[in-house]
């Protein structure tokens, strides 16, 4: 694998005139001559800007009380407490991510948004950043939407596709509070999203409108925000247990259905 085949694959998805936010998992390309440097180059001169979570997990902390039916258990997490780290612009995107967002932030070009929990990173991709607040997490993504821009999930499913949590919110889905480990304090995060792990149930409503490219045996496929938005609210408007998963001790979708 190599930036000449990678960068034909993203051409023939046709997003020369779209921005694109995405999420990938570079092990089935198996050996890329200059690793994740060649995807990045390939994949920002055939679309027009790039975001990427670049999300840190690792700054939450768990208080001992708080609102009910937060879909959290409160004073359990004394040791990822413990291990909890305060957030910086500097910090690394959490590897869990993949070595894309990590490959993007570390860019010359790129520009990373400040939240402590569920920062973006882009490339060419600024004015879709700016928007960011701590209230409004995915309002990048929801500004990426209304400028046609597409999500690009490169070996990865749609339980990795944090745009599916933009189109819950748009829906009236219920959203958590969460707090943020920073230098001098505890931050309040508002609007923290529920579970992706149910995510799959989308992708036979949007197969249509998906784009695919297969390269051996990795793939490359891209979803319309648009679109997206549309079919996920439709989905819970119909059934607001919508995209939920079926673990039976998953906190948040159980915070969900017990609204619903
Ligand atoms: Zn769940």
């Amino acid at each position: 694998m190599d930036y000449n085949i990678l960068k034909s694959a993203f051409q023939e998805l046709g997003l020369a005139n779209n921005s694109v936010i995405v999420h990938a998992s570079l092990r089935p390309f198996g050996y890329i001559q200059n690793g994740a440097d060649a995807l990045l180059q390939a994949l920002c001169e055939s679309v027009e800007g790039v975001i990427v979570p670049t999300f840190t997990y690792r700054t939450m902390i768990t208080p001992e009380v708080g609102p009910a039916n937060n879909g959290i258990s409160y004073g359990d997490d004394e040791y990822y407490n413990r291990e909890a780290r305060p957030f910086t612009l500097e910090m690394p995107a959490d590897s869990m991510m993949g070595i894309l967002p990590e490959t993007l932030r570390n860019h010359p070009l790129a520009k990373r948004t400040s939240h402590p929990i569920l920062s973006f990173a882009g490339i060419g991709a600024d004015h879709y950043l700016e928007v960011q607040t701590l209230q409004e997490p995915f309002a990048p993504i929801g500004a990426l939407a209304e400028e046609d821009g597409w999500v690009m999930l490169i070996n990865v499913d749609h339980t990795v596709n944090t745009s599916i949590h933009c189109a819950e919110r748009l829906a009236g889905r219920r959203t958590f509070l969460r707090w943020a480990l920073l230098k001098d304090r505890v931050m309040e995060c508002t609007n923290f999203p529920g579970d992706s792990s149910g995510f799959n149930a989308i992708a036979k409503y949007i197969q249509t409108d998906t784009r695919h490219v297969d390269l051996e045996e990795a793939f490359i496929q891209a979803v319309p925000l648009k679109k997206l938005f549309e079919v996920v609210q439709e989905l819970i408007k119909k059934n607001p247990l919508a995209l939920l998963c079926h673990r039976t001790d998953c906190e948040r979708c159980n915070a969900v259905r017990n609204v619903s």
